[in-house]
């Protein structure tokens, strides 16, 4: 199978070197033909994903920051100079104070809940207001969250109250976006480590704990993430709108410890 995704155009947003989720994804849409083009956090990210947008023969690479609505307004004029249109975003970005990333939920500060909101869930919103204007024949967006936003994953903390945020708002934005043919979808991965993964305390513990106690006693990779999120992104899923979906080798419905899991 090749070909799902040409003559398609996307933005990726949130990669920062190649252990990233939208690495993954970007990887399996330019594998099918989809045209990419990538926003980095910072200077120090633009020496990363410079060199991997290339290597998927994207040369439209630009800077933005989602706290800042300048910054993202600039990111959009950007790439309206190079596309008069867009087929598809990921939105793969979130952030936390990592000191809050460990402990207890109760102790989680005024500052670091309002940030951790803004970067990790309102940075949906506002990306699919400006992504939508781009979108006149319909279009795909599509998030990524975790498990902790549904139930209590030990230091997840603030980070999984932000992520029922978003979660919701892709209800919501599924709904409004909806008439206009742009499908919002979410991906709940598994966990995999990665560069914003290693600010949760104890996640080797996580890794583990999925890796045995899940039905495919394994974890997932951004491989595995990358082929759901083609899906989503391709007109495969045309039908599919305000979708959780879970890429997490099943951990989601396991109710206890498997017998076979030894201690850790
Ligand atoms: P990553 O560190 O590779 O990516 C996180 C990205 O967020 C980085 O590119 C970073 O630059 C970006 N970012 C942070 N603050 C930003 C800001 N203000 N403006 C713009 N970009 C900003 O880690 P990842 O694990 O690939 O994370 C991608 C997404 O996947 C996140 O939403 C994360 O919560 C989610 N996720 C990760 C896992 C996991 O186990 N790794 C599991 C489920 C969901």
């Amino acid at each position: 199978m090749t070909g799902l995704m040409e003559g398609k155009r996307g933005l990726i947003m949130g990669l920062a070197n190649d252990k990233s989720l939208a690495w993954g994804i970007a990887k399996a849409c330019a594998a099918q033909g989809a045209q990419l083009a990538f926003t980095y956090q910072g200077e120090a990210l633009e020496k990363r994903v410079r060199p991997l947008a290339e290597q998927l023969g994207s040369e439209i690479v630009f800077p933005c920051d989602v706290s800042d609505m300048d910054n993202l307004d600039a990111a959009f004029e950007t790439l309206k100079s190079h596309w008069d249109s867009l087929d598809f975003v990921v939105h793969a970005i979130g952030f936390s104070d990592k000191s809050e990333l460990r402990g207890k939920y109760v102790d989680t500060s005024l500052d670091n809940f309002l940030m951790t909101m803004n970067i990790s869930a309102y940075s949906l919103v506002a990306v699919a207001k400006r992504a939508a204007a781009m979108m006149p024949d319909g279009g795909s967006i599509l998030t990524l969250t975790y498990y902790g936003a549904e139930k209590v994953i030990p230091h997840y903390n603030v980070m999984g109250v932000a992520k029922a945020a978003l979660e919701t708002s892709v209800q919501y934005l599924a709904n409004d976006l909806g008439p206009d043919n742009i499908r919002v979808n979410a991906i709940s991965a598994g966990p995999i480590k990665t560069l914003a993964a290693s600010g949760i305390g104890d996640f080797r513990y996580i890794l583990k704990w999925n890796e045995l106690n899940s039905p495919l006693r394994r974890n997932v990779t951004i491989d595995d993430v990358g082929g759901s999120g083609l899906y989503f992104l391709s007109d495969l899923s045309s039908g599919v709108t305000g979708e959780v979906h879970h890429v997490d080798a099943g951990y989601h419905v396991v109710g206890m410890k498997q017998e076979d899991a030894p201690d850790i």
